[in-house]
């Protein structure tokens, strides 16, 4: 077997590793080898980005879910949550200070709201890009029919993010109710990324029942999905959820699998997401140090933001959009890193290992 210098260096390489390999090297890391990917991570996170960072406006517009996934704080069956919709005006106004604070990605996050008929999302997607042409919008509002997707993409909706949350079957058991299933969540990325979405998968660091293999397994799905963004962060605990007794995910094995990611796609959209700056107060700026490449700060109305709360100590909750903006201008800063009014599209690579 070889050591983690030696897996990190052939990742580096090649892109790839065996699944055998992704384990050992989880199971086997040292703070040198951590340190050492890092290095490499940036090194390809400055080729492609140089020092910049873009950004996507989160905007949680429903926290009303038909799911009872049982990590997450809005499940249908915590009965603690105050619901709420926002409204078309609510939206269109966080879109309109999030423009002018530079933001040229909406993100439209919801629970599985059956509330909204396909033509509502639609007419959700024609407002914003009627309004802000110049904008990319991202849905992730969960799994729905392909057809269904198909119509919110030909509205302009320009991305989807759904993470997969595990690629390994009985890890997925562990996490969901029976009436949810790893295969169908899987059919609904292939579907999106047929249909021409840029598309957006990922999974908790550390969730109950987590092991090294499921992780490989993550890594292969991700190899063979070939998405244009991956989004991880440490799965925390809420306290109105079966996991509520659960232990977190680290900080240090969130900005390993970054740097791991970092090098297995080389251009990969990559956000330091809101989890791992709430276990850490700089952890989204280590995440940048990892090799991620994004932030996705919180637009929603500051009357809301309590009530998305997916896991417990969310942060940014009672900052105005304004407030989150500068904040993170500043973090970013002070690492030598720059926020960009820019769409922040995938850019294909040419050549061998284009996707
Ligand atoms: N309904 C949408 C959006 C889900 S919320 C969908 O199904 O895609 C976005 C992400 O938050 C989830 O995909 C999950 O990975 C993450 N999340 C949920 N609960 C969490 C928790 N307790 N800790 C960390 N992340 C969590």
């Amino acid at each position: 077997m070889r050591t983690g210098r030696q897996l990190i260096d052939k990742l580096y390489k090649e892109h790839m590793l065996k699944k055998e390999e992704w384990i050992f090297l989880l199971e086997h890391r040292t703070k040198e080898d951590a340190e050492y990917l890092f290095s490499l991570a940036r090194e390809q996170q400055k080729k492609h980005f140089g020092n910049r960072i873009y950004t996507r406006g989160l905007i949680e517009f429903t926290n009303i879910c038909r799911n009872d996934c049982y990590y997450c704080g809005i499940r249908r069956s915590n009965s603690n949550v105050e619901r709420y919709r926002l409204t078309m005006e609510q939206i269109l106004s966080c879109a309109r200070s999030g423009h002018e604070l530079g933001f040229r990605t909406f993100v439209l996050q919801g629970g599985e709201d059956l509330a909204y008929q396909d033509e509502d999302i639609v007419e959700i997607v024609q407002t914003i890009k009627n309004a802000y042409p110049d904008c990319a919008i991202t849905l992730s509002i969960g799994e729905k029919s392909c057809e269904s997707y198909k119509k919110y993409f030909d509205a302009g909706a320009d991305r989807y993010l759904l993470r997969h949350e595990t690629a390994d079957e009985n890890h997925y058991r562990r996490l969901h109710p029976a009436e949810l299933s790893l295969k169908h969540r899987k059919q609904c990325l292939f579907d999106l990324k047929e249909i021409g979405y840029q598309v957006g998968c990922g999974f908790m660091v550390g969730s109950p029942g987590q092991t090294a293999e499921c992780l490989a397994e993550d890594m292969l799905f991700i190899a063979e999905l070939k998405p244009q963004m991956v989004g991880i962060g440490p799965f925390i605990p809420h306290h109105d959820t079966p996991f509520a007794e659960e232990q977190a995910g680290t900080l240090e094995l969130t900005l390993f699998l970054l740097g791991m990611l970092r090098l297995m796609i080389p251009n990969l959209l990559l956000p330091a997401t809101t989890a791992l700056g709430t276990i850490a107060p700089d952890g989204r700026e280590q995440g940048i140090l990892a090799g991620a490449n994004v932030v996705m700060p919180n637009l929603s109305p500051v009357s809301v933001r309590k009530k998305y709360e997916l896991y417990d100590n969310k942060i940014c909750t009672g900052d105005e959009a304004a407030e989150c903006r500068m904040c993170l201008n500043r973090r970013m800063e002070s690492i030598g890193y720059e926020l960009v009014v820019d769409r922040g599209d995938f850019k294909p690579l040419e050549g061998e290992f284009a996707i």
